[in-house]
């Protein structure tokens, strides 16, 4: 057995915590070059490109299997 809390949390304590959970919406936005909607900060996975003109990712559709 590894650690455990000395005593139980009380209902007011558990809501407390539990009163910060929420879903949280990732920030989209479209891309520069294809305009499909993308999360920000991540390569676009329709073109393949971070920050204009690098491109990090192949397009690839249905060739590999
Ligand atoms: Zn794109």
């Amino acid at each position: 057995m590894g650690a455990l809390p000395k005593r139980k949390l009380t209902s007011t304590r558990r809501g407390m915590r539990r009163a910060h959970w929420r879903l949280v919406v990732p920030s989209l936005v479209p891309c520069p070059r294809c305009r499909a909607i993308h999360m920000s900060h991540r390569v676009c996975p329709s073109c393949g490109t971070y920050s204009g003109r690098e491109v990090i990712e192949i397009k690839t559709k249905k060739k590999e299997k």
